[in-house]
């Protein structure tokens, strides 16, 4: 099952050109069987957000609770055992608390040290932490990874698409691969491409490196989508240049725009062993996304709040779908803000139902009330009271979803004419399953808003049609204005900006 996996998603002519068995033969067994950890943190933290993700925000894997989770299941499929110790992931949204960050550091590293010696890790991340007080902190962990382990365990990473690279964070890899789809589609491919390189180097005694190269565009994620060009004709290079010889994997990150720190930019990542390859593929494609970044746009029309909720009105179909991109959980945003609810209410819009305002007050106020009761109550900017205010209405509870941890809670709202979800905590309502669940039917509304960018899969056929508000928010999508500090001299911000692409070696090819 490893070999068959191994040859979907990468290339075969690496394999021959690489190992001592070619690929047609049987995979040998180890010579010795290895050890392999896997552990990792995940978020995507907007540096313009003002809310921290805290110890309590991660979900944290521990021992078998990662093998045995549904997210890992395929590691079951190879014949050496990953060795677990801590994967945390607290999604998207704002930055860490430094506290937190050092307290999973601390207990991960400690897990790490109790397994040693090592022949490998595998790391589940994402790429685009931000830590308080502290940049590159994907650097940080893998440097304190390495310095545990030692500079003979081979390290492997799997990044989202949006994730950020660094000279520190390639020194201390041996391989990384990145989603190639936007929206992610392939999250199980990718995630089995960096342990199926971690084990067929293992396995043959191979000593892979990076070369990398960074291209400084900043794009919103919006932007970024692979269904239509540049993004698909861009990402349709990679598999091409993976099949060479000596090409382990080709990867291609969009960045993580809503990080205002100097490693946040695009860049291509090339895993092998022939350097001089590696680095000629990387200045290709970086040449190639540097030469359409101003082609990359939004696959939907977009306008201004106001602007989009004309149009809905006018429309003669239904539902028109409109993202409020500005506050979209899945990308960082806090979905608390009110600007698109105070707007829409403004503009006398009827048989609207707007997905997804976080408010734990008010959630748990629908629930001690009980369906049928109309209360009076305050809405939104409960996270972030700065940014927009809440909103007075006099709501009658609909439906409450069946929780036995409040912390879960659910309900469905009526006021003016607006059909409203409440959650306790922030959650995606991206799929129209969310909304199913709480026995609504996105189709039977005029105008439905949702806290999203891009529409999910399960959306896109129902929308007729779908706008794009550019609104307010941590992870505003109108780039140019959104501050900038911290960055090299980057694309947009710096509109005549020269280019060349300078591929970097990884110190540990130059080890090898
Ligand atoms: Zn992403």
């Amino acid at each position: 099952m490893e070999r068959r996996s191994f040859l979907k998603t990468t290339s075969v002519a690496a394999l021959a050109a690489t190992a001592t068995s070619t690929a047609a033969q049987i995979i040998p067994p180890y010579k010795k069987s290895p050890r392999i950890a896997i552990g990792g943190i995940a978020s995507e933290c907007s540096t313009y957000s003002r809310i921290r993700s805290r110890l309590e925000n991660f979900r944290v894997l521990r021992g078998e609770q990662i093998t045995n989770s549904e997210q890992f299941t395929f590691l079951k499929r190879y014949d050496v055992p990953f060795l677990p110790t801590l994967v945390a992931n607290a999604g998207s949204g704002g930055p860490i608390s430094r506290d937190a960050y050092e307290s999973l550091k601390a207990e991960y590293l400690g897990m790490l040290r109790a397994l040693l010696p090592l022949d490998g890790v595998y790391c589940a991340m994402h790429g685009a932490m931000f830590v308080e007080g502290m940049t590159d902190a994907e650097g940080d962990w893998y440097e304190a990874t390495r310095q545990v382990v030692g500079p003979d365990c081979l390290i492997s990473a799997s990044y989202d698409l949006h994730g950020n690279v660094s000279q520190k964070i390639v020194d201390n890899l041996d391989c990384i691969t990145a989603y190639r789809t936007a929206p992610h589609v392939d999250r199980v491919e990718n995630t089995m491409r960096a342990t199926d390189m971690l084990t067929h180097c293992l396995r043959y005694g191979l000593k892979p490196s990076i070369v990398w190269a960074t291209v400084p565009v900043g794009l919103a994620g919006e932007q970024s989508s692979t269904e239509w060009d540049p993004g698909r004709r861009l990402w349709a290079y990679l598999s091409e240049y993976n099949r060479q010889p000596g090409v382990l994997d080709v990867s291609q990150l969009v960045g993580y725009v809503w990080a205002d720190e100097p490693r946040s930019a695009a860049s291509v990542c090339v895993t092998g062993f022939d350097p001089a390859l590696q680095a000629r593929i990387a200045a290709e494609l970086a040449q190639r996304y540097w030469n359409a970044r101003a082609e990359f746009k939004f696959g939907s029309p977009t306008g201004t709040i106001r602007e989009t909720i004309a149009t809905a009105m006018a429309a003669g179909t239904q539902p028109v779908v409109i993202s409020d991109s500005g506050d979209n959980p899945g990308g960082g945003g806090n979905a608390d803000q009110t600007h698109f609810l105070q707007a829409i209410m403004k503009a006398g819009a009827k048989n609207v139902l707007i997905g997804g305002m976080t408010d734990k007050p008010a959630t748990d106020a629908c629930y001690a009330a009980g369906v049928g009761k109309t209360i009076p109550l305050s809405v939104g900017a409960t996270l972030d009271p700065v940014e927009s205010k809440p909103v007075k209405v006099n709501a009658t509870v609909k439906y409450l979803h069946p929780v036995t941890d409040p912390a879960e809670g659910q309900a469905v709202i009526e006021f003016d004419g607006i059909t409203m979800t409440l959650s306790s905590k922030r959650r995606a309502y991206h799929a129209a399953e969310a909304f199913r669940d709480l026995k609504l039917e996105p189709t039977a509304f005029k105008i439905v808003v949702l806290k999203c960018g891009y529409l999910n899969p399960t959306m896109k056929p129902l929308a007729n049609p779908h706008l794009m508000a550019l609104s307010p928010g941590a992870i505003d999508q109108d780039i140019p204005h959104i501050a900038n500090k911290h960055r090299v001299p980057t694309f947009p911000w710096v509109q005549k900006l020269q280019y060349a692409p300078r591929p970097y070696r990884s110190v540990r090819s130059v080890r090898a």
